[in-house]
């Protein structure tokens, strides 16, 4: 009798036991799930890349001209291009096929489609609300960067609202309101209004807050106040051109403005930026391979900035870079028998750089040039053709598969 009494309590203690470790068991599983919901889904640095008009065929001709420097026929690989994540958005504007910059940048700064020319408005002429906007309010410092001037389309979305993205000193006055901390670029197009005849921009900007640095050495000496923009030296008090590609060493590079603008935040608070490389887009209107090329390896050099950021802070920083659409219907192979040879860069660049291609070539002309070396532009507008986007970092992983541009913001915020 004793045994059965014995045997009884120790299957009660076993029965205790195990239910005991299934109870902690679910505990632990509901407090990894509680924390996993606790967790933020949306990094503490963010940076979003544009490469204005930027589709993977540029980018395969920025690293095929990498491979031939290193006397090789592929391998070479822009940053970038690295990133483990890889994703492409259709880009389809409200009432095109075919976006341009602003219905495109509108898309993925507040998640809305519009019509081509609109910028921050809906078609309905709505204002849009870009997700750094949200950021701000959430106590995130905010930087609008661009290689091309602060008001054009792409930056401008992130802060104007406007139905005519031409429409360049309007646009300017709406930059205060957004409030946010940092702008950089070349300056900024139509200083004084289109005619000529209106307010300095400098003059507004100051009565409400922004202080403009003209080149390095003033954007430290300012590095105290809350709203800074930096704007290239030579362009002081002056309409900035829409792009510039002789750069001279009294140029700051996007690389050294995303330092500066770093150094300017900090990594207290939480930030967002936006980086454009806005020439890549004109140098493929005007169907200019050599250039083209050497403007992605610079906006390649920005975002190498970014990365050494991402490596120090590798668990709360996401970097996404994409385009906005594809410019120029760049093909890479057209040499009549469809074979592309890295001699033909040797031709390119030499050519490019003794002649002046840009300048000294007539249209006909330069397409022929290309055409013999490998190169061939369908259009000297956009095209439909969807953009890569590539990611890393906190949040990286929901980039993938087929996406719209619309759904960018979505997926930096992770909501
Ligand atoms: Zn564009």
């Amino acid at each position: 009798m004793e045994n059965k009494e014995l045997k009884t309590s120790l299957r009660t203690i076993a029965i205790g036991f195990l239910v005991l470790v299934a109870l902690l068991i679910c505990y632990g599983a509901f407090r990894a799930n509680w924390r996993k919901d606790k967790e933020d889904p949306t990094p503490k640095y963010i940076f979003l890349f544009i490469g204005d008009g930027m589709g993977n065929s540029h980018v395969c001709a920025a690293e095929s001209y990498l491979s031939w420097k290193a006397g090789k026929l592929g391998g070479e690989q822009l940053g970038f291009t690295k990133f483990p994540q890889l994703a492409m958005a259709s880009t389809y504007s409200a009432d095109h096929q075919v976006t341009c910059s602003s219905a495109s940048a509108t898309a993925f700064s507040s998640g809305h489609k519009t019509n081509n020319n609109f910028i921050g408005a809906t078609p309905d002429s709505a204002a849009t609300r870009p997700f750094t906007m949200d950021l701000h309010e959430k106590g995130y410092k905010v930087g609008i960067m661009s290689s091309v001037p602060i008001n054009h389309a792409t930056p401008a979305a992130f802060y104007a609202h406007q139905t005519n993205r031409w429409g360049y000193y309007p646009i300017t006055e709406q930059l205060p309101a957004s409030g946010y901390e940092f702008f950089a670029g070349p300056g900024f197009a139509e200083w004084r209004g289109r005619d000529g005849e209106q307010r300095p921009s400098g003059e507004f900007l100051a009565e409400n807050g922004y202080t403009i640095a003209w080149g390095e050495e003033e954007f430290r000496a300012n590095m105290d106040k809350d709203h800074l923009i930096f704007c290239q030296e030579s362009n002081r008090d002056r309409s900035a051109n829409e792009y510039t590609i002789d750069y001279d060493e009294s140029w700051t590079s996007l690389a050294d403005m995303l330092r500066l603008g770093l150094d300017y935040m900090g990594n207290e608070k939480p930030f967002v930026i936006m980086c454009e490389g806005g020439e890549i887009d004109w140098c493929a209107h005007e169907n200019s391979v050599y250039p083209m090329v050497q403007a992605i390896i610079r906006f390649d050099d920005a975002i190498q900035v970014a990365y050494e950021f991402y490596e120090k802070h590798p668990d709360e920083t996401l970097i996404v870079v994409t385009a906005d659409h594809e410019t120029g219907g760049l093909a890479i192979g057209y040499n009549f028998d469809w074979q592309f040879s890295v001699q033909d860069w040797d031709k390119v660049e030499s050519r490019w750089i003794a002649d002046g291609c840009t300048d000294k070539m007539s249209h006909e002309e330069r397409m022929a040039f290309q055409n013999e070396c490998g190169f061939g532009w369908t259009t000297n507008e956009h095209t439909g053709a969807p953009v890569p986007v590539y990611a890393v970092g906190k949040g990286a992983e929901r980039f993938h598969g087929r996406i719209d541009n619309t759904d960018i913001p979505r997926l930096i915020l992770g909501i």
